[in-house]
């Protein structure tokens, strides 16, 4: 049986502090969506967001993260193409585009990880049902936490959910542990054989993150070394939350505490 190295087991009070920075982190979505509008930058959200996660205490978490240099921004705004670690800049949302938000925050020395799609204004057709399939996928993972199940359950509920929209998952961008770091064992595939892989234990936390792809799985990155595209410029979309294995299922981590 492959087992996850006992130190990124958490315990419950480690899951209280990652609900914690879960909860500022959903702040800051929630916020983020109101503000999506035609004519917004997405630096003047990337403030935004950077201010709210402050004046809760916390730190954005993306903000430093090592890559090809080191990220510059609080937030990742993904736009149409575009389809993960789109750079903030002067850049203003258009009508018609959708626009994929990612944020990260560390409060206390623990992480809460997510990020949703939106439309600016009113879009198509096809922007409305990638948005819906994406989100759907996102819940089909979750539903599959339970101890004893497999990860691949997750990622073949992801998968299977996303195909049958005749859409497309990346292979090389996947779902992740997280907690103490933003990326921990284990890797958290958006395609996977029910069944196999890890088993998933109580205490286990992950970030689920469904992306998808309307014309191809094939990606590739723009010349600022970050931006992630599909390879036929065909619309993207991106739904994640982290999510604690409990005895009693999925505790997702990354929304706002009801208080
Ligand atoms: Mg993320
Ligand atoms: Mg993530």
């Amino acid at each position: 049986m492959i087992s996850l190295d006992e130190q990124f087991i958490k315990t419950e009070l480690e899951i209280e502090k990652m609900q914690a920075a879960g909860h500022v982190n959903a702040l800051v979505l929630e916020e983020i969506k109101k503000l999506i509008k035609p004519g917004v930058s997405t630096r003047d959200l990337d403030r935004t967001a950077e201010t709210i996660i402050r004046d809760h205490g916390g730190i954005p978490t993306f903000k430093g993260y090592p890559g090809p240099y080191p990220y510059p921004a609080t937030l990742t705004i993904s736009i149409n193409e575009e389809m993960v670690h789109g750079i903030p800049s002067g850049r203003e949302l258009m009508e018609g585009d959708i626009v994929s938000v990612d944020c990260g925050t560390t409060l206390d020395g623990y992480i809460g990880d997510s990020a949703f799609t939106q439309g600016v204004g009113e879009i198509g057709e096809e922007g409305s049902r990638l948005i819906r399939v994406t989100r759907e996928s996102l819940y089909k993972g979750i539903e599959q936490i339970l101890p004893g199940k497999h990860l691949g359950d997750v990622s073949a509920a992801i998968q299977e959910h996303v195909e049958n929209f005749g859409y497309h998952v990346p292979r090389q961008y996947t779902g992740h542990g997280v907690g103490r770091q933003m990326h921990e064992p284990p890797q958290v595939p958006n395609f996977g054989i029910p069944g196999q892989g890890l088993v998933l234990k109580k205490g286990m936390t992950i970030a689920i993150e469904p992306m998808v792809l309307v014309g191809t799985h094939k990606t590739r990155v723009l010349s600022d070394e970050w931006t992630v595209i599909s390879a036929d410029h065909s619309l993207t979309a991106h739904y994640e939350h982290s999510v604690a294995v409990t005895a009693n299922g999925p505790l997702i981590l990354t929304k706002v505490k009801e208080s």
